[in-house]
């Protein structure tokens, strides 16, 4: 059998779903984004998003 040598893994890193700013995973407390601002936008287009949809006028609670 080969004698296991110890590996240096290179960091995991991902493209920060925002902007596509390469950062890494491990540490990173915003992932998978590359920073809090990118988190706070994302969830903000998010909102903005669900706020935009238009939603039918609805006379449902007569029923
Ligand atoms: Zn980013």
């Amino acid at each position: 059998m080969d004698s296991q040598e110890p590996i240096t893994k290179p960091p995991i890193t991902l493209a920060c779903r925002r902007c596509g700013k390469i950062t890494t995973w491990q540490g990173n407390e915003f992932r998978p984004f590359c920073s809090d601002r990118c988190k706070q936008i994302d969830l903000g287009a998010w909102a903005n998003e669900d706020y935009a949809i238009p939603t039918t006028p609805s006379n449902e609670d007569e029923e």
